[in-house]
């Protein structure tokens, strides 16, 4: 029985509620895994021409075209994401994965080993069957389309569960779907608790794949609970502490370096996994690099996420700004230097507005320094060598990303190389484009899982074939 019936999605930046949902329970779960499998076992997608899969994966990405701007605001009032995000983004970004997936269908071929005369062995990469997604609320579109596009292209019958806090653009997605001539069941969207209708998805005999994306400490119970249950495959993206490392030239760069490091903090409010929320510099330019960092960050346009103007919107609900807020007061008390423009006037009084924040001199294993705020928080730290940034880049239990800037492309190898990350970006805050694989090494997660042709490992299984030639 679910102990959560209802839903209660409400607007981060005014605290008032959008809608109410019915909340999947574990019984709901249940039975919409048991009918994805019919589906699948049917074939009527699992068995369709890959082409044919195609076309209609193309016909979706084209009604989210047409629904771009209702996409945005979807994701922008649920998750308070600044609207010019959503639209510059994550919509255009999510249309672009459902196209690209369904555009490389086809483009997967199997393998034959060398075995010699004896005998033939083929290699093929077969759907899952019933495979899941749980998804954070951060990205709510852009996360889903990363895993939708390879999972239907593969010809899997797909379970989402959103994020509490953002369910309606993928509920959204599934109507498109269904317009573009998605059979049935075969992308089946399921909000609900994580406690309860994530659980019951990691737990579920019959889900043979999960690809979560969310944080380090969920993606520990759901591994315990895929391998407590079938030992279903299991793929994971989750949080990061990911380091901006300034080399001495690294200036040479100006006001793009600038740019490219508030982009990197403060994107979607500092709410990214992959937000350069460290900063480290070489001792030589700290001093100019952080007057500028932090006089860009001042100027931040900060309110109401539904105008256009806004850079920075507020944070997902009340706890999150308790959790940031009692990091900076807790390095600020042991000696931290803060460095804000504070807050405008004006903004509604029950929104979670935290405003960008800069911090120097944080203390020895502070929070600020290793924890995954998820805030617009960044500490800046200096060093003289470059086996110093090396060995302070890697500090973190995490792995996600990181960003090297000098203009010495021996300099930016070495550090690229001796980083521990799963995506490293030279002279730009970048995660590569979709053809780039994408996933963090250590508590961030499996590696390059999601994007490029790399994610149709999640959602496939290789089958070998042996033939005995005579
Ligand atoms: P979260 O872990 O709280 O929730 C993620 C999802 O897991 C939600 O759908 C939630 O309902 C579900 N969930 C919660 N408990 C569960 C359980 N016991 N069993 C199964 N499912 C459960 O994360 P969040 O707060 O929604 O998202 C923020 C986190 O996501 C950050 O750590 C961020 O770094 C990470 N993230 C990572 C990436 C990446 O690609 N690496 C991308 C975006 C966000």
């Amino acid at each position: 029985m679910s102990t959560h019936q209802t839903l209660h999605v409400v607007n981060p930046a005014t605290g008032e509620p959008i809608s109410t949902l019915p909340a999947a329970s574990a019984d709901d779960i249940a039975k919409a895994a048991e009918r994805a499998r019919q589906v699948f076992t049917a074939g009527v997608w699992s068995r369709l021409p890959v082409r044919e899969r195609a076309v209609v994966l193309l016909r979706l990405a084209d009604l989210m075209e047409r629904d771009a701007e209702i996409l945005a605001r979807l994701d922008s009032e649920d998750a308070g994401k600044p609207i010019t995000e959503c639209r510059t983004g994550d919509v255009p970004g999510a249309i672009e994965s459902i196209r690209w997936f369904a555009e490389a269908a086809d483009k997967v071929f199997g393998r034959i080993a060398p075995s010699g005369p004896h005998g033939l062995g083929l290699m093929s990469r077969e759907p899952v069957g019933v495979v899941a997604a749980i998804l954070p609320w951060n990205y709510p579109l852009a996360m889903t389309a990363w895993k939708v596009g390879p999972a239907l292209a593969a010809g899997n019958c797909l379970l989402v569960k959103p994020a509490e806090a953002t369910p309606r653009s993928a509920l959204h997605l599934a109507t498109l779907a269904a317009e573009a001539g998605l059979p049935d069941r075969v992308l089946t969207v399921l909000p609900g608790y994580g406690s309860e209708a994530g659980s019951a998805l990691a737990r579920d005999p019959l889900v043979g794949a999960l690809s979560f994306t969310g944080s380090t400490a969920t993606g520990r119970r759901i591994l315990m609970a895929a391998a407590e249950s079938n030992f279903k495959g299991v793929s994971l993206e989750m949080g990061g502490k990911s380091p901006q490392v300034l080399m001495a030239d690294a200036l040479a760069y100006g006001d793009e370096l600038i740019d490219n490091m508030i982009e990197a903090a403060f994107l979607t409010t500092g709410q990214n996994c992959t937000a350069g929320s460290r900063v480290l510099v070489h001792r030589s330019i700290a001093e100019e690099v952080l007057e500028r960092f932090t006089a860009a960050a001042k100027e931040l346009v900060i309110g109401d996420p539904s105008d256009s103007r806004t850079q920075v919107g507020p944070l997902i609900d009340r706890a999150a700004f308790d959790r940031v807020a009692g990091a900076v007061e807790a390095a600020r008390a042991g000696g931290a230097e803060v460095h804000t423009g504070g807050l405008p006037h004006g903004l509604p009084p029950h929104g979670a507005y935290y405003p960008p924040t800069v911090i120097t001199r944080a203390p020895d294993g502070s929070d600020v320094l290793t924890k995954e705020l998820f805030g617009p928080v960044v500490t800046v730290q200096t060093f003289t060598t470059e086996d110093e940034a090396v060995r302070m880049a890697n500090t973190t239990e995490y792995g996600l990303a990181a960003s090297v800037w000098t203009r010495d492309l021996d300099t930016a190898l070495r550090l690229a190389r001796g980083i521990e990350a799963g995506v490293i970006s030279v002279n730009a805050y970048s995660e590569g484009d979709i053809t780039t694989p994408f996933g963090g090494w250590k508590q961030s997660g499996f590696g390059g899982v999601e994007k490029s042709t790399n994610a149709f490992d999640q959602w496939t299984r290789e089958k070998t074939v042996w033939i005995r030639t005579h």
